[in-house]
């Protein structure tokens, strides 16, 4: 197999009315039904103009069709861009001026916001047997692709602005397989899609990984604690999430006064793309009843790094030994590293292509032997496990001393009270504070005095913040994950 859609070709050999995706709008496909949902689909998109080499704006929130749109890409050579619905209409205006994609795909039948953004765009409905889903046109053609560019995927934003990443039918085709490798996944396997399908988590480790093994995925097009709480009772026996789902789904079972998931299916659950932290880790595995692995990855490389195979119970929060086939090593020279601390860098078939018409960019994270720099910090204890401490870019250095942001995170975290929390640096008379910003749990607030006091006890007195901000929520993206280079102009007035 050399083409992400010679997976689907294989199960519609193998076992083409097995059920293979459904979703909140009650579509229910078998491979059969993907299968001729593609077809239908890659005749409007060829009439709209698309050629090989071609981008495809899909915006989208999880559902059946958004599959069928990844797919009809495949088929037709174009390049997909998934980017989540729930993006401002500015942050699409930006992703297309660089992409400069001819056609846009809109799930509007289970997305209000993809329904907001058909009408700025001028979309058109289309129905066909990928059900009904918004169609524009949106340039002329322009092929600029390398042959084998699969998807451009933008990063989460957490540090900056959004780069398009590169991605090979060659790297996903082995994220998938390793994804599926390393949870054991089988056809009987229920698997829950709540990971937006624009991040590569979810595209990789889930729809790929799926499909190279023909389990079904129920497709949630946003993440609600309610349903995952029932979806977990109804036979999904995977899961996958970001860390900020399994801490919402642990306070919403709290506030629901259930403290362990009873009779449920699930046999596997994996926690990625944002540190894990060890308070959360242990009471979701109490709650859960099964080990919460650790999955450390990025965009620009196909998802999978590093992960856990870890028995339940066990406290650390490695990232675990590197995957198959791929190479880590730790480049100590660089700045905040030294001590065994070093700058994570990464070899293997998961590594991208390079960043989209940026090669500025793709020369500095890209070296010529395929090492692949990841601005992550890290370190390897004895047992060879990785550990991640933060990003080199987040490193605050307060009064001399590094502080990693996580650390600080997991202190707050600790806190009954305390749902999720960010902490980022912030330049002061020639130093750096440590600024905390901590959403709380509605109805009993805790104070920042009582915060204070509580991370003192854990914390030396340099890593502690000189500023807490409580809030009801935080600015964060379609995943789950918290925007932090966003939190100090969204907070401005709140700050001291
Ligand atoms: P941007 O690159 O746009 O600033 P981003 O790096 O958050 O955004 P992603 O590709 O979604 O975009 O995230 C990858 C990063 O997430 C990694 O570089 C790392 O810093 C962090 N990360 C992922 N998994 C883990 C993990 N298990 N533990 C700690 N950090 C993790
Ligand atoms: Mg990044």
């Amino acid at each position: 197999m050399d083409r992400v859609e010679d997976l689907l070709r294989h199960q519609l050999e193998v076992r083409p009315s097995a059920l293979a995706f459904y979703d909140s709008s009650g579509a229910r496909w078998t491979y059969a039904d993907l299968d001729r949902a593609c077809d239908d689909l890659a005749v409007h998109l060829a009439q709209s103009g698309v050629q090989r080499g071609d981008r495809v704006l899909i915006l989208s929130e999880n559902c059946c069709a958004k599959v069928a749109a990844l797919f009809a890409c495949y088929r037709l050579g174009a390049v997909a861009v998934p980017v989540n619905a729930r993006q401002t209409q500015a942050e699409i205006e930006r992703i297309q001026g660089h992409a400069t994609p001819v056609a846009a795909v809109l799930t509007t039948s289970v997305s209000p916001d993809a329904q907001a953004h058909a009408a700025w765009m001028n979309a058109r409905e289309i129905t066909g047997r990928f059900g009904a889903v918004h169609l524009a046109r949106t340039g002329q053609s322009n092929p600029d692709a390398p042959d084998d560019l699969a998807v451009l995927l933008y990063t989460t934003g957490t540090t900056g602005d959004p780069k398009g990443v590169m991605l090979s039918h060659a790297n996903l085709l082995f994220g998938g397989r390793t994804s599926a490798e390393l949870r054991n996944m089988t056809i009987d396997d229920v698997i829950y899609g709540v990971l937006p399908t624009t991040h590569v988590f979810g595209l990789a480790s889930v729809v790929t990984a799926a499909i190279h093994i023909g389990a079904p995925v129920q497709l949630e097009a946003r993440f609600s604690a309610a349903r995952l709480y029932q979806a977990l009772r109804e036979g999904v026996t995977l899961l996958s999430a970001v860390p900020q789902m399994h801490a919402l789904l642990m306070q919403y079972t709290k506030e629901q006064g259930f403290d362990r998931l009873e009779g449920s299916a699930l046999r596997y659950v994996s926690s990625g793309a944002a540190p894990l932290d060890p308070d959360w880790k242990r009471r979701a595995e109490a709650f859960y009843g099964v080990a919460v692995q650790n999955g450390y990855g990025m965009t620009e490389t196909t998802a999978g790094i590093c992960a856990t195979s870890n028995r339940i119970g066990v406290p650390d929060v490695s990232v675990g030994p590197p995957l198959p086939e791929v190479n880590v090593r730790l480049d100590e020279t660089v700045s905040g590293g030294g001590g065994g601390l070093g700058e994570v860098l990464v070899q293997g078939p998961n590594v991208m292509l390079g960043y989209y018409r940026n090669p500025a960019e793709t020369m500095r994270a890209l070296d010529r032997d395929g090492w692949m720099r990841t601005g992550d910090l890290g370190r390897f204890d004895a047992a060879g496990l990785l550990h991640i401490d933060g990003r080199a870019k987040e490193l605050i250095i307060h009064g001399g001393f590094n502080v990693f942001p996580p650390e600080v995170e997991a202190a707050l975290n600790a806190h009954p009270q305390v749902v999720q929390s960010a902490v980022v640096g912030r330049r002061a008379d020639g130093d750096e504070e440590v600024v905390a910003f901590v959403q709380v749990a509605s109805g009993d607030m805790p104070d920042t005095e009582e915060l204070r006091a509580f991370v003192a006890s854990q914390l030396a007195g340099y890593k502690r913040p000189s500023q807490i901000i409580l809030a009801p929520s935080l600015p964060a993206a379609p995943t789950g994950k918290i925007l932090k280079h966003k939190l100090l102009g969204h907070f401005a007035d709140q700050l001291a």
